[in-house]
């Protein structure tokens, strides 16, 4: 069966049984500080298990993007060298959200797994979670225990422990004891020399998990302890290339139809076969795997970069590159090729790679081009250090320099120096690397105390579209010490008109005042998953009474006409540019705006002009703002707003429309685009390949803009004496300038002819050599000319000239006709280094030409007396 239509039968199975299909949630995760990546399929619905927010569907199926490599669940190490690990992969599941529960989800995995999917009884065995006695005290799992002791015999249920059978997302959030059920695919024969039962759980290739039942019914709080959650649920997950490894009869996940292309693709770009040596194919299994990893990840609009979510993706794709370079000797970039297959591949399940096939091609190429320049740069150093090195062992301290500063991975050094017979320090490095993290742990530390809940908050309402001020109570707080900042402050509301940091726009500040006039500031406002959380330096007194909270009108006004703005000059790029052009990132602040989109060449004066002009006739057009909210994201699309990939199931949203452009939109905007008085363009750059970046102002910031262009005006009227016109002067002043600078270097070429004239006057016969010391007053470039244009017209010259342009400062260079050096094995490089040490200093070059730098100019005449001694 081929994947494709395992997906759909598997969504079709839980469509049958009342459950809505949805598609996959973005992979990478923005209003989240507890994950970056969604790493399994229940962290998009984790609000709807805790009770902060109620699904339309109760039973929801689906396949999602998942990736494992940062945090609880970090599987990157293990990809490439087993078979079954990814780093990104598909998880497919079923939920049910205060539903069904242990029952049905059991017995529906049954039915789906042996009898819509045919896989043999025999092969299947599953775990029921045994409880434990740690601190949390968990009982055994009767409940389940009982349910597949109906369809599946006793000795088949195997008791797992806290590890195997208790499922938690991260070191905070909703979990709960599970159920997994494992495949045997091992031959007839080998399953009956060693019983399956032994291998469940035990990192067998071919005795593997398939598929988690997680019974949800606890909420893991910061301080570890547990607690109920308000109701329980069901979250399965099941691996999708592990099922399709089982029903293609493969023995590898790589060998089912989801990789063979790709791999098949590694193998014509690098000349290299799949399955012949172990080293090469655990390269290509890294490659195959890690290319969707960082494609997706693109597409979902994390670009790789140097820190946070976007550095764990630079490291996937570098890790990649290295073992290309490195066990497929590719060593230049070759990795973007395979988006073409991949899209092929999947572009039709998952849209969004397709749509962006170009822009992650081009990010991929750079990002592989930059990396083998480190890596090349990197083995450069490295053989210098191996050069120098009195011993046969590299220090940690050398290796640590090289990994830390120059980015060169340090597996790589110690493959090389096992090459040339050469030993690393290990344990120098791990202690370099442990005393770095100390440091950067030290500095980023933080801790974050439980909630105190002072009430009830299950729904918090943000009121700030229509209100900048309002009465509050605060519902809960918490504190939050880091290094950085301190002690501050979270506080939550019944109810806000505070915006938090979203969509590109900063949050709202302001500031909360008591009943007694006490005023508390309101430093930032931010989102953690539904709840905004307004941060403050101090707790105010009497915590339970009304606040009146008002937000800072100014920020917000200014911040509301940017980012209507940048609306605005979304709809002009793609007219002026064309449809291409996508969003890819902004920050809307209240002093300005910047927008990154997807282009591939740098904007013209004349683009540039058309794009403001666009934006600022919708501005003299006065466009009122058309504001719809919570309407279904499809009818949003059907009135034509621009369709974002990432919206989340179950979210309704807002359209922003201002004329012909519509936006799904959570931000604050202008009333009416003559708000915003002008619009201008301050800079336009490259970000990344194929990503631009325009920055830009409106209002109050456009008129220091001009106020600041104008002064700067004067004052170069100023300079030019007041002229009546000033651009005129300007250009008078330019070519006079020109004139002149043709006159002096008529000049000096004038000079220096007449100086080679003289200098030919004074060439003594030598050993019958033409030679010449002398003192000279030129600079480096004229005396280079000199020695050159001689050279030309005699064989056997030798020419050795000092000057000394400043007071600490001499010069000496030296002259030998090639064929006289290469005859007589004069070395102009020796003669400069040697005579330099007489002014203080060194230099070097060519055996016919070099030239050395001194602070000694007291030293030229010794300098100049020994030259001769050379000609022997
Ligand atoms: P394993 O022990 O094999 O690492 P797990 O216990 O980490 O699996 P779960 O967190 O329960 O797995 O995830 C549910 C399912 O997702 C698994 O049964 C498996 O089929 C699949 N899965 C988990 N991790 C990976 C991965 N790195 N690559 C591919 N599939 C995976
Ligand atoms: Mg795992």
């Amino acid at each position: 069966m081929k994947s494709q239509e395992i997906r759909s039968r598997f969504l079709s199975f839980f469509e049958e049984k009342a459950h809505d299909i949805v598609p996959s949630s973005p992979m990478v995760l923005k209003n989240d500080p507890t994950l970056m990546f969604t790493n399994s399929g229940m962290a998009p619905f984790k609000e709807f298990f805790l009770g902060n927010a109620v699904p339309k569907n109760n039973r929801i199926s689906d396949s999602q993007k998942c990736l494992r490599v940062s945090g609880k669940h970090n599987d990157l190490e293990e990809v490439g060298y087993d078979t079954y690990h990814h780093t990104m992969f598909e998880m497919l599941g079923n939920w049910s959200f205060g539903d069904y529960f242990k029952k049905e989800a059991i017995a529906w995995a049954w039915e789906l797994l042996t009898e819509v999917f045919n896989i043999d009884k025999s092969s299947l065995y599953v775990t029921v979670f045994e409880g434990s006695s740690d601190q949390d005290n968990l009982p055994m799992d009767q409940e389940a225990y009982d349910f597949w002791k109906q369809i599946i015999p006793e000795d088949r249920i195997l008791m797992g422990n806290k590890k195997d059978n208790f499922w938690e997302m991260g070191e905070q959030g909703p979990c709960g004891p599970c159920s997994e059920i494992h495949v045997d695919i091992r031959s007839e024969e080998e399953r009956a020399k060693v019983d399956g039962k032994s291998l469940v759980n035990m990192d067998h290739p071919q005795v593997v998990e398939i598929w988690n039942l997680v019974f949800m019914q606890y909420n893991r709080r910061a301080n570890g302890t547990l607690e109920d959650l308000p109701a329980k649920h069901i979250d399965t997950g099941m691996g999708f290339e592990r099922l399709c490894m089982v029903l293609q009869g493969v023995q590898s996940n790589y060998d089912t139809d989801v990789f063979t292309p790709i791999i098949r693709e590694i193998e014509t770009i690098t000349s290299n076969h799949y399955g012949k040596d172990e080293k090469k194919d655990i390269a290509i299994r890294v490659i195959a795997d890690h290319v969707r990893a960082v494609a997706f990840s693109i597409a979902d609009g994390q670009l790789p970069s140097n820190n946070g979510a976007g550095y764990v993706i630079r490291r996937i794709l570098r890790r990649a590159i290295r073992y290309g370079f490195t066990f497929l000797n590719k060593k230049e970039p070759f990795i973007y090729r395979l988006v073409d297959v991949l899209t092929k591949k999947m572009g039709k399940a998952f849209p969004e790679l397709k749509a962006q096939k170009q822009l992650i091609e081009n990010v991929i190429r750079e990002e592989e081009h930059s990396f083998l320049n480190t890596l090349e740069q990197g083995l450069v150093l490295l053989n210098r250090i191996v050069e120098t090195n009195s011993s046969d062992t590299i220090s940690g301290e050398k290796a640590f320099e090289l990994y830390d500063t120059y980015g060169f991975p340090i597996d790589l050094t110690a493959l090389i120096l096992g090459e040339k017979g050469l030993s690393l320090d290990e344990k120098g490095f791990q202690t370099e690397l442990e005393k770095q993290k100390a440091r950067s742990r030290a500095a980023s530390e933080s801790s974050t105390d439980d909630w105190t809940i002072l009430a009830d908050d299950t729904e918090e309402e943000f009121v700030g579209y229509d209100l900048l001020e309002t009465n509050v109570k605060i519902t809960r707080y918490r504190k939050v010490s880091s290094k950085k900042d301190g002690n501050m402050y979270q506080l939550v509301f019944n109810i806000t008109p505070f915006y938090p940091e979203g969509g590109g726009q900063v949050g709202d500040k302001g500031y909360i005042e008591a009943q007694n006039g006490d005023v508390l500031y309101v430093l930032d406002t931010k989102k953690e998953n539904n709840v905004i959380i307004h941060f403050t330096k101090n707790l105010p007194k009497h915590l339970e009474q009304t606040f009146k909270a008002v937000v800072d009108e100014k920020q917000r006004t200014r911040t509301a006409a940017n980012h209507t703005a940048t609306h605005l000059l979304h709809q002009a790029l793609r007219e002026v540019l064309g449809t291409h052009v996508e969003q890819k990132g902004s920050a809307v602040h209240s002093k300005h705006l910047r927008f990154d989109f997807s282009h591939f060449s740098k904007l013209t004066v004349e683009e540039l002009r058309d794009v403001e002009s666009f934006v600022n006739a919708r501005i003299d057009g006065k466009l009122p703002l058309v504001e719809k909210r919570n309407i279904p994201i499809n009818e949003a699309i059907a009135e034509g707003a621009m369709s974002l990939f990432g919206e989340k199931y179950g979210d309704t949203v807002r359209s922003i429309r201002f004329g012909q452009s519509i936006e799904l939109c959570g931000g604050t905007h202008a009333e009416n685009t003559g708000d915003l008085w002008h619009f201008k363009i301050v800079s336009e750059g490259a970000v990344a390949a194929g990503i631009r970046r325009i920055e830009a102002i409106t209002l109050d910031a456009v008129k220091d803009f001009y106020f600041e262009n104008n002064r700067s005006f004067f004052e170069m009227k100023d300079l030019l004496n007041n002229a009546q016109e000033p651009v005129k002067a300007l250009q008078q002043l330019q070519d006079e300038n020109t004139s002149l600078r043709k006159q002096v270097e008529q000049l000096l070429k004038q000079k220096a002819q007449n100086l080679s004239g003289e200098l030919k006057n004074q060439l003594q016969e030598v050993n019958g050599v033409q030679f010449l010391a002398t003192k000279i007053d030129l600079d480096q470039n004229g005396i280079k000319n000199i020695a050159f244009a001689l050279g030309k017209e005699f064989d056997n010259l030798f020419l050795f000239f000092a000057t000394s342009v400043k007071k600490d400062k001499a010069m000496l260079t030296c002259y030998i006709s090639p064929a006289l050096a290469d005859a007589r094995g004069y070395d102009a490089g020796k003669v400069v280094r040697e005579l330099g040490k007489l002014i203080h200093g060194g230099g070097g070059g060519q055996n016919f030409f070099a030239t050395a730098g001194g602070k000694n100019p007291g030293g030229i005449p010794k300098v100049l007396e020994r030259v001769k001694e050379y000609i022997v």
